[in-house]
């Protein structure tokens, strides 16, 4: 089975991963990738936003680790990314990135709703028996939407996080996935199977069946990733997610340089 190019992980800068960019990549040729792609946690303009992403003044660093893996691995194509925040106000930050470096793709990510809440924190865990879920649900997709058809993002991370937890919508959110997948197919967006999900609670594929089948038929391109966490990750569970992808009716993946998008086909 040749491999999708597993387009998101995460090295130490951002202080809750293990693994340099260069470790990855001997990894990712042991386990037969061809192309990977390093997407760590975007810096935000104040280093005390949060705990769990790489300061402002290490951008340049993380750059030049990808570099160097990139040279110690010539066999392998790695692409250099992040995993960018997308919060409403921070649209202008999200534009200053974008020039920083010559990336080959953003993947723009929800994980906080108002309230400066990230969801998917372990350590905010007990919030979730506090709120309406209905309500993070849906001021959930209300922001991935607006990620969406911002157009600033090449692909779109774990669509359903809220269910990381196990905390499910009471009611059908069909209008709201159907709104972000629109924004999806009008800005050429696509949506990553991510994997991670399958080490979480809710013990499933982000996002889930539903959204992928909705996906498919408004033609919303797809692309892979594991959310590594540690090299050991990388690639995790890929056979069941080429699986479910092939299941819903997807026959080719997307890949990115330069910002730019090609299909592949699944093998
Ligand atoms: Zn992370
Ligand atoms: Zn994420």
């Amino acid at each position: 089975m040749a491999l999708p190019a597993d387009y998101h992980m995460h090295t130490p800068l951002c202080r809750h991963a293990t693994g340099e960019p260069t470790e990855y990549a001997a990894h990712a040729v042991r386990l037969g990738f061809t192309e990977i792609g390093m997407s760590d946690h975007s810096p935000m303009r104040e280093d005390n936003f949060d705990d769990w992403r790489m300061r402002n003044d290490q951008l340049d660093e993380y750059v030049a680790k990808v570099r160097s893996a990139q040279r110690d691995h010539p066999q392998l194509t790695i692409r250099l990314a992040l995993e960018v925040d997308f919060l409403p106000d921070r649209v202008e930050w999200i534009r200053e990135l974008a020039t920083r470096h010559p990336w080959d793709y953003f993947i723009g990510s929800v994980h906080y709703i108002s309230g400066g809440w990230d969801i998917d924190s372990p350590f905010k865990r007990e919030l979730w028996d506090r709120c309406d879920v209905d309500v993070v649900w849906a001021e959930y997709f209300d922001r991935l939407a607006q990620a969406a058809a911002s157009g600033l993002f090449e692909i779109i991370g774990h669509a359903d996080l809220p269910k990381k937890f196990g905390h499910m919508p009471t009611r059908d959110i069909t209008p709201l996935i159907a709104k972000f997948l629109d924004a999806c197919k009008a800005t050429d967006t696509a949506i990553e199977l991510n994997t991670a999900g399958l080490r979480k609670d809710c013990k499933e594929i982000y996002p889930s069946r539903a959204i992928l089948e909705l996906a498919h038929a408004k033609g919303v391109a797809i692309t892979f990733g594991s959310d590594a966490h540690a090299p050991a990750e990388q690639g995790a569970d890929f056979a069941a997610a080429i699986k479910l992808a092939k299941e819903v009716g997807f026959k080719s993946c997307g890949k990115f340089a330069g910002r730019k998008r090609a299909q592949v086909a699944l093998l």
